[in-house]
C-alpha cells in the first residue's frame, strides 16, 4: 500500500445530522484532511462507487441506505478505513459494523477531536510504509503473514484481513505462546484503550479465526487462555 502524506488524505464523511456533519468537517479540515460531506446512504454509495476515500466516517442510523448495508457493500469491493459513528443504544450494530469489518467507532456524543484522533490513528496504521528487510514473513506450516507486504496465505491461498486483523495477527505471531491480555491488545492495536469497548478484541479474533484457521471453532493458532486472553501457537 502506498503511504499518502496524511495533508493529502481524502476522507468522506456520511451523516444526516447538519450540525455534527459540519463540525466534524471543520475538525477535520483544519487537521489538514481534504472533506467530503454526503447526508445519506444511498449518496454515499454514489461517491465510493465513483471514487474511494482514504477513510470513511460513517454515521450508522442513515435515511435510504443505512451505514451497517454501506459498510457491508463498502467491504464487498475495498479495505478502506471506516470509523462508524454510534449512539449509545446501537452496541448490536456496532458490533454488527466491526464484525462486517468497521475498523473503529465513536458513540455519540463525541468530542470532535478524538474523532480526529481516531482519523489520525488509523490512517496511520492503513498507511504505514512498508520496510522490507527489516522485519521477515513469518512461515508456519499452514500460514504465512508477510509484515512487508501485509500480505497474509492460508495453505498457499491469500486471505483478505482488514488493518486492524492484521495488526492483531502480527502481533500474536510475531510473539509465539505470548500470552496477551485483551487490555494489552487494545492498547498494542488499538492504541486508545480508555476509548474502545473489550468486546472489540473478541470481535477481532473471531472474524481472524474464520480467516486463518481451518476449523474457527476449534482453533489451532489464535488459542483463548481462559479468565486472560489469547496467545498464538505455531
Ligand atoms: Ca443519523
Amino acid at each position: 500500500m502506498e503511504a499518502v502524506p496524511m495533508s493529502e488524505a481524502t476522507i468522506l464523511v456520511v451523516e444526516d445530522e447538519a450540525s455534527i456533519s459540519e463540525v466534524v468537517s471543520l475538525y477535520l479540515k483544519r487537521a489538514g484532511y481534504q472533506v467530503l460531506c454526503v447526508s445519506d446512504g444511498q449518496a454515499a454509495l454514489q461517491t465510493l462507487d465513483r471514487q474511494l476515500p482514504d477513510l470513511v466516517v460513517l454515521d450508522l442510523m442513515l435515511p435510504r441506505v443505512d451505514g451497517l448495508s454501506v459498510t457491508r457493500w463498502l467491504r464487498d469491493k475495498s479495505d478502506v478505513p471506516i470509523i462508524m459513528l454510534t449512539a449509545r443504544r446501537e452496541e448490536a450494530d456496532r458490533i454488527a459494523g466491526l464484525e462486517m469489518g468497521a475498523d473503529d467507532y465513536v458513540v455519540k456524543p463525541f468530542s470532535p477531536q478524538e474523532l480526529v484522533s481516531r482519523v489520525r490513528a488509523v490512517l496511520r496504521r492503513s498507511q504505514a510504509p512498508s520496510q522490507p528487510g527489516q522485519e521477515k514473513p513469518l512461515v508456519f506450516e499452514d500460514l504465512t503473514v508477510d509484515p512487508a507486504t501485509r500480505l497474509t496465505t492460508v495453505l498457499g491461498n491469500e486471505v483478505e484481513l482488514t488493518v486492524k486483523e492484521f495488526d492483531l495477527l502480527w502481533l500474536l505471531a510475531s510473539h509465539p505462546r505470548q500470552v496477551f491480555t485483551r487490555d494489552q491488545l487494545l492498547e498494542r492495536v488499538w492504541g486508545l484503550s480508555d476509548f474502545i469497548d473489550p468486546s472489540t478484541v473478541t470481535v477481532h479474533v473471531r472474524r481472524l479465526r474464520e480467516k486463518i484457521e481451518t476449523d474457527s471453532s476449534h482453533p489451532i493458532h489464535i488459542q483463548t487462555v481462559w479468565g486472560v486472553g489469547y496467545k498464538f501457537e505455531p
